[in-house]
């Protein structure tokens, strides 16, 4: 690839995975504006498709009704000013896919092998050009295996429940601290469990644990790793 003033650009593709709360998605955005590159939040792709189910009233159990109703929608992420928009069949759901209802039931439908590999499949393409960061659970394991960097973040239980619930919409559904922990610990179980592309450290990425770490430190260690690679490229 080659910049405008004719020099060789190269780029490289940073892969974040890690449990629900561990700041991915701020971090990758973080790391994705530093670099100039393009920020995927495949989680927002599992929830839109969750969140249109649940409006169309097919059960995760239903995986034929499920791969049907997804032949007929269409997920898009959508940069925008203030972050990413979500659009599901042209309408935008950023906010919908936020709700209590969609983080209870996502990780049921993504168990679901048909359903991942569309995704999945969606993911990959958007990769395809390099310069990308892409946060999930199955992204240096099974979306983006090669590459160059691979992050896993982790943090506490606690601490990525304090996160996650000082993210809450503030049109504030309710919901206890505590109550957000147990959530975020039954659906890390799901997602550690599952048979298709199970939440795992691939063996080459590079544990991050964040409990005591800022947003800015952990984004810096990462941008400092693309750097070294981006390096023994020229
Ligand atoms: O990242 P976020 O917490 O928004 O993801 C929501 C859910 O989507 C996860 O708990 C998981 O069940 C599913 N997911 C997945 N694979 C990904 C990203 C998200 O299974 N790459």
């Amino acid at each position: 690839m080659s910049s405008s003033n004719g020099e060789r650009e190269f780029r490289i593709n940073i892969a974040i995975d890690g449990p629900a709360g561990a700041g991915k998605s701020t971090v990758a955005r973080k790391v994705a504006s530093k670099l100039s590159y393009v920020y995927v939040d495949t989680g927002a792709m599992y929830r839109a498709a969750t969140w249109d189910m649940l409006r169309q009233g097919i059960e995760a159990e239903d995986e034929s009704a499920v791969l049907k109703r997804l032949e007929n929608i269409d997920i898009e992420l959508v940069p925008g000013e203030e972050g990413q928009r979500v659009r599901l069949s042209g309408e935008d759901v950023t906010n919908e896919i936020r709700s209590l209802a969609v983080s209870r039931t996502v990780s049921r439908y993504a168990q679901i092998e048909g359903l991942r590999a569309k995704l999945s499949g969606a993911q990959r393409q958007m990769a395809l050009r390099k310069g990308v960061v892409m946060d999930g659970r199955d992204i240096g394991t099974t979306v983006l295996p090669d590459a160059e960097v691979k992050i896993f973040m982790t943090a506490t239980a606690e601490e990525r429940a304090r996160r996650r619930f000082r993210e809450l919409p503030e049109s504030g559904e309710a919901i206890t601290l505590e109550q957000l922990e147990r959530e975020i610990e039954q659906r890390d179980e799901l997602d550690r469990n599952r048979e298709v592309s199970p939440l795992v450290c691939a063996d080459d990425a590079t544990v991050l644990d964040t409990t005591s770490m800022t947003i800015d430190e952990v984004a810096e260690a990462i941008v400092l790793r693309a750097e070294r690679e981006l390096s023994l490229l020229k």
